[in-house]
Order: C-alpha cells, then structure tokens, then sequence
C-alpha cells in the first residue's frame, strides 16, 4: 500500500526527475467530490422544505456541513449550466450558449473547446487524478469528451438521458405527454443512450433501472483506489437523474410518498449516502469536501415527472429564481466549518475556490467569473461575491447585486412564453420576497442605477465567441 507521504514524495521525485510537474504540491490539499442533480428543484429535498420527499442523507450532510440558501447554476439548462462549473465561466463567453439551441443534442457537431481550462485541467497542476461519471453534456464527439478535457477516466452517458428516443407506436404521444400522461410505461429501452467508459461505448441503450447505483459502485471503487495509493482526487460525479424520464431500481421502486419522481430523488440520496460511509470508513472524511447541488431547477412542464422549486418561481429555462437556484451542500469534516449560509455563492466559484485550497494559481489570459468561497467554508466570513448575471440565450436578462434583483428581460422557462422587456427593470428585494412577487422599482430608483453601473463595467469585459450549440448534422439519422 502506498500512503500520501509516499506518493508526495513519488510526485516530487517525479518533478525534479522530469522537471515537467507542478511545483504547487500542497500536502493538505483535499479531495473534492461534486455531485450534481438533474433538473433537481430548489424544494426537492427534506432538508429545503420537501414535505413528503425525505432525504436524510443529504440532510445529515447538510447539519454536519454548510447548506447555502443562495447558490446557483451559471444557466438554467444543462448545457451551458455544467459549461460554467467546469471552466468557472459564463457559458456566453465559451460559446456555450445559444440563440438557436439551448443544449448540445446528438446531432450536435460541437462541444466545449480545447482552448477552455477545465477545473479537472486546473488541479492536475496539482497533482490530482481526476474522474468523470455521469452525464457530461460538454459534446459527444470524441475530441469533446471528458478524457479529452483534463479527466483521467469517465464513466456515464454523454448527452440527456431523454435524447435516443425510440418511437413507441403504442404511445402515439407528444413529447410533452411522455412525462405527463405515459411516464410510468417507459422503459429503458426507449432510450437509445449510449453508456461510455472513457471514449468507448459499453452499454447501449443504457440501463437506466440501475444506472445510480453503479455510478455510485464506480465512485467507490475510485475512493478505494485513492485510499490505497494517497493521490489526491478530483471526482465529478453528474447524476442523470431525476430528468425525465424517470427511472429506479426494483428494490427501490415504490418507496416514497412522492411518487416515482421522489423514488429517484430517495435513491440518489441513498446513494449518496453509501460514497458518505465509504469516505468514513475508509478514514478519508476529514479530508474530503463533498459538495451536493443541481445543473438546473425544476422542469415544471414534466408535470408529475418534475420537481419543484418551493417558494422560488418558475423553474428549468427561466431567470426567474427557480431556474438557477438550488439547494446546495459543502460537506467536509476536516475543512468545512457547519452552519446555513445565507451568501450568494455559485457553481463557477469551485473552480477558483479548489484551486485556492490546491495551491494552484488561476489563469491570468482570460475572464474568470469565479470567486474564492474558502473564506466562507472555512471561517464562515464574508465572502467576495455580491453580483450575479443571469443569462438566457447570448442576452443578459437580469441582474442580482446584494438583495436585489432587477429583470430587463423576463420569459417563461419552457414552451411559448412571451419575451417581455422591461423598462424599468422589474426589481425585488430577494430578503425580503423571494419568491419575486412584489416589484419595488419605483421606491428604488437609487438601485437601480447601481445596478446600471454594475451592468456596464460587466459589459466592459464580455466578448462572446461563435456559437458552438448552433450547428447541426443534417445527415444524423434520429432511431
Ligand atoms: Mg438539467
């Protein structure tokens, strides 16, 4: 068995023999698990007011941890919201984001551009190993996935787990119908998604019964082998569910009072559960930081097939707040200091905020929108953040500054939705109404114009490239 002193000791002989590793080689620095939901809603656990969804895993993370009030996604789908927590960016500054299609899909001929550093990227200067599982989403084609983008291994699907859909004739269904009317018919089979381990497919359709627990039974064996030989490990665990459709395992079907959504929100907490005990038992808890949220809100025109996201409004493709803000948890004996964070912190923050715990400088040739949360997690400070963007398509539709948020835009999440201007802005008091229900713009005029200058200096720095999810194969032939 090799040990961490071991191993630092391999890694230096290994820089001063090679004179090609990173000279940042922190011995405290921890491993980081980030497990990210899909389509998750801000409400969907116990622990966030879920009356009949009971997570009590996530929960028991949440009390020996931090749960942040206040976190959010990048974008509100999935694309361009797992674009901005790899690379710490807004997706509009990678190309990521769309006028014209609002993620990849498998005729996609993009996907997230080499010239990009992905945090993986950024902590191998650090000597981690560095894994993928689940659902990538960042383009399917071989140069775009993960073990071409600073991984050492992936193991998941690489698009939605809705795409590959295998007309059932018997349904004669909308895909809206689907998930509202038909969604306990489904089967995996349905769904022509291929299953990948690094670039080659292994499964296909995937099986999507058991498709948490092996994700899970994978993050394990990767715990195991970073306990035996003491390297540190970046893990990015992207479960596919619980977006539509639905589906859990046999021994876990029927199990909560939520229907067949909140089955699938139970097994992913039970799941989460057992990478929770694996670290315990395996004495790496204290120096591990788990973090728990979800790529978008709710995906409120699925019906019963989605969640919800509580008091927030609206969800999935929105800006309103139940779009981009989830419920999020920093877990880690050793590093994280318990308590409820009210702070506006966000998923592009973990990039600067692994790297400041690693020991690794942030790129110093482009536009980050990362900040370092290490204040908060460790000392329960005040941290930097006080801003957000909120982006829908290649335009900025609102802006948070403290408590307050104004929306120049607003449109529905999904469907036919008017796109409404606004002028004024429409502004709430996030604080004090946070469900967005009462416009204050005009008992605020002061804010708003610090609100315009926080517009304009953002604007002074955002360029936005080509548009990678707009091109498409006309030769793909859909199953
Ligand atoms: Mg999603």
């Amino acid at each position: 068995m090799i040990n961490k002193k071991l191993f630092f000791f391999l890694m230096l002989f290994s820089t001063f023999s090679t004179n090609s590793l990173a000279q940042n080689i922190n011995q405290n620095a921890p491993n980081f698990i980030v497990i990210f939901a899909d389509d998750l809603g801000y409400g969907d656990l116990s622990s966030f007011g879920h009356p009949s969804i009971h997570t009590p895993h996530l929960d028991q993370m949440a009390i020996e941890g931090q749960q942040w009030t206040n976190f959010y996604v990048g974008a509100s789908v999935c694309t361009p919201s797992r674009a901005a927590l790899i690379t710490g960016r807004l997706p509009v500054r990678n190309g990521l984001m769309s006028n014209k299609s609002r993620v990849f899909f498998p005729d996609s001929k993009n996907g997230i551009p080499a010239s990009e550093i992905t945090i993986a990227e950024q902590l191998k200067k650090a000597g981690y190993a560095t894994h993928m599982i689940g659902k990538w989403h960042l383009g399917h084609r071989e140069a775009y996935l993960p073990t071409n983008h600073g991984f050492d291994s992936y193991f998941g699907i690489p698009y939605s787990n809705d795409m590959d859909y295998v007309v059932r004739e018997d349904l004669k269904s909308t895909y809206w119908d689907l998930w509202k009317v038909h969604y306990e018919k489904l089967k995996t089979e349905d769904f022509n998604v291929p299953l990948l381990r690094d670039k080659e497919i292994i499964e296909r359709p995937a099986n999507q019964y058991t498709i948490v627990n092996r994700y899970t039974d994978e993050a394990i064996k990767i715990i195991e082998q970073h306990q035996t030989d003491g390297q540190p490990f970046f893990l990015y665990l992207a479960h596919n569910l619980p977006h539509v459709p639905l589906f859990v395992s046999e021994q876990n079907k029927g199990k909560s009072k939520n229907g067949l959504y909140g089955d699938v929100v139970e097994e992913i907490d039970l799941n989460i559960g057992r990478i929770i005990s694996a670290l315990k038992e395996k004495q790496m808890h204290k120096n591990t930081i788990v973090v728990f949220t979800s790529d978008n809100g709710p995906w409120l025109q699925t019906d019963l097939s989605g969640g919800t996201a509580g008091m927030l409004r609206d969800g999935k493709g929105s800006t309103f707040e139940g779009g981009v803000r989830e419920p999020t948890i920093f877990w880690g004996p050793g590093h994280v200091q318990p308590g409820r964070i009210n702070q506006i912190g966000s998923t592009m923050d973990l990039f600067a905020t692994f790297s400041a715990m690693a020991g690794v400088a942030l790129p110093e040739d482009r536009v980050l929108d990362s900040y370092d949360l290490t204040p908060v997690l460790m000392k329960r400070q005040k941290g930097e953040r006080n801003k957000l963007f909120y982006y829908r398509e290649r335009e900025l539709y609102a802006v948070r500054l403290g408590a307050f948020k104004a929306h120049f835009i607003t449109k529905g999440g999904y469907g036919d939705f008017p796109r409404t201007l606004h002028n004024p802005p429409l502004l709430y008091n996030l604080d004090e109404d946070p469900a967005e229900r009462f416009n204050i713009a005009q008992l605020h005029p002061e804010i708003l114009r610090e609100i315009k200058v926080a517009v304009d200096e953002h604007q002074k720095n955002m360029s936005m490239p080509k548009d990678l999810l707009a091109e498409r194969d006309p030769k793909y032939i859909r199953n």
